[in-house]
């Protein structure tokens, strides 16, 4: 279920602070909905997150109407890597919830330009814990929940 954004998780989010011009930060792209800008501690040169500018803690938050928005701002994001860092790739992803993670409780897409051969992993290579449920009993709990 979607929610208004928390205005009281808001006030010390360091993310918001950022939106609101309150925190320094090198804001590569800006729209009505949607920031993105450099992560501070780069993995690799030209680490950029993406995030909504309303205050949503993790992807099931966001209103459904603002998930297609976030999500082009993270196409554009890539293009421009593609286009001015010459990737050759992309690696997106999003630590969403604490127990993936997540240090900044507002969500944010991080965009990693990739270059064959430069030594980074892939989402395989995340976590490896071996299934004690089958597919098909994996399925069925998911789709009765959709
Ligand atoms: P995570 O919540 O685990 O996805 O990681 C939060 C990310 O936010 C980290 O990669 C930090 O380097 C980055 N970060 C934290 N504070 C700032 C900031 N003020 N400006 C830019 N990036 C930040
Ligand atoms: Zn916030």
């Amino acid at each position: 279920m979607s929610q208004s954004p928390t205005q009281s998780a808001s006030a010390g989010c360091i993310f918001c602070r950022i939106v609101r011009g309150e925190a320094p930060a090198h804001v590569v792209y800006e729209d009505e909905h949607v920031m993105a800008f450099l992560d501070i501690h780069p993995l690799v040169e030209g680490h950029t997150m993406v995030i909504p500018k309303g205050h949503y803690e993790t992807l099931e938050a966001v209103p459904p109407e603002l998930v297609g928005k976030v999500f082009e701002g993270v196409r554009k994001v890539s293009e421009a890597m593609r286009r001015a860092l010459r990737a050759e790739a992309t690696t997106i992803g999003i630590n969403n919830g604490r127990a993936a993670g997540q240090v900044v409780p507002h969500l944010h897409v991080h965009i990693l330009p990739r270059y064959a051969g430069d030594g980074g992993g892939t989402i395989h290579s995340i976590i490896h814990r071996p299934a004690n449920k089958s597919l098909e009993e994996v399925q069925k709990l998911l789709q009765g929940s959709l």
